[in-house]
């Protein structure tokens, strides 16, 4: 019990501690800490012998050929190891930056041999109204990761340019599903965010037009569950529904997940999690986005199929 109560506090300890550490041992020390109090079998998988390198990982993927300079902008604690950041793009600089919701950029860091590569969070209204990219980043010892946990300050310049095809096309009267798993919120809460200012730019009636629009949330934890009040405003506002669903935990406080249009469980999201959704959301009229780890996408891909959703209406962002 003291333990489960000063949880927080002792993980960030060792995280800073760790983060001192990372700087003489990197891979080894950081292994071991995480893995004892992070809980995440992300940051367990060590010895997996995939490339690390966003360059290489994305090398077949579709980029912008010109980079902007992005001005670090807010830094929040989304959760113990994820951070918010918020870069803001000039004027003069905004249509080298313009990206489809569900897009990623490639972050380059004065210092930092190394390139990132980080899904966006909002909306491309946000970016052409505001000049706002904002990201949501795992702690990781990997450089650019590391470098924005524990270096980046407000008014750090950095580079970034927009890639990927994993993106939301717009077709009238489609409904959206939205699957995701742990930060694979990311991009989906791009599209939704999108959708949701297509709705409010057109009026209520367009709902119609819009289609539906669905979210399936699962985290290992509540805390995880990061963006969870702000995608409860938008299910408010849009008529939108989600399920959240938390894997690693007991919900103690249903009452702040549950609503009309909101919904939480204990368990993983699962074939009845989808069929329950066919009737509101029917699948020759539905177009589903999956983002999250590649066992959970797989997952998610066999329960859409076998509901009956067509396997060209189903996309997905890899992570590795
Ligand atoms: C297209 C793409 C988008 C990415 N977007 C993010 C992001 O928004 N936030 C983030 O923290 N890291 C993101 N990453 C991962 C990031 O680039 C580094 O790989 C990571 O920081 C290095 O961590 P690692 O090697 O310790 O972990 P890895 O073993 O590489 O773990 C990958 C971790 O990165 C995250 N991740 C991977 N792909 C995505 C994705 N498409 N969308 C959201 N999260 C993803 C997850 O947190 C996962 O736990 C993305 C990678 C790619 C290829």
């Amino acid at each position: 019990m003291y333990f489960v109560q000063h949880r927080n506090r002792i993980v960030m300890s060792l995280r800073s501690l760790q983060q001192k550490l990372c700087k003489v041992f990197p891979r080894r020390v950081y292994t071991s800490i995480t893995c004892l109090f992070a809980k995440d079998e992300n940051i367990a998988k060590e010895s997996k012998p995939r490339t690390r390198d966003h360059m290489k990982r994305t090398e077949h993927s579709p980029r912008q050929k010109s980079l902007c300079t992005a001005q670090v902008v807010r830094i929040d604690d989304f959760s113990i190891s994820i951070k918010g950041l918020q870069l803001f793009v000039t004027k003069q600089q905004r249509s080298n930056a313009e990206f489809k919701a569900g897009q990623w950029v490639d972050m380059f860091i004065p210092g930092v041999d190394t390139v990132g590569g980080f899904s966006i969070c909002n909306s491309p209204k946000d970016l052409q109204e505001n000049g706002i990219i904002e990201l949501a980043v795992k702690f990781s010892d990997h450089p650019p990761a590391y470098w924005i946990h524990s270096k980046c300050q407000l008014n750090d310049n950095v580079k970034v340019r927009v890639g990927g095809n994993f993106f939301y096309e717009h077709k009238p009267f489609n409904n959206t599903l939205l699957i995701a798993g742990g930060v694979g919120i990311n991009p989906l809460l791009s599209i939704f965010r999108h959708k949701r200012d297509r709705i409010c730019d057109i009026g209520d009636s367009s709902t119609d037009v819009e289609g539906k629009t669905a979210l399936i949330y699962s985290a290992k934890t509540c805390e995880d569950l990061i963006f969870q009040k702000q995608i409860q405003e938008m299910c408010m506002e849009t008529n939108a529904l989600c399920h959240f669903h938390v894997t690693k935990e007991k919900v103690n406080n249903r009452a702040a997940y549950e609503s009309p249009f909101t919904s939480i469980t204990e368990t993983k999201v699962s074939l009845e999690t989808i069929s329950n959704l066919t009737k509101q959301l029917p699948p020759q009229m539905t177009n589903c986005y999956i983002c999250g780890p590649p066992p959970f996408i797989e997952r998610v891909e066999d329960y859409l199929v076998a509901c009956g959703y067509p396997k060209n209406h189903i996309y997905y962002e890899k992570w590795w």
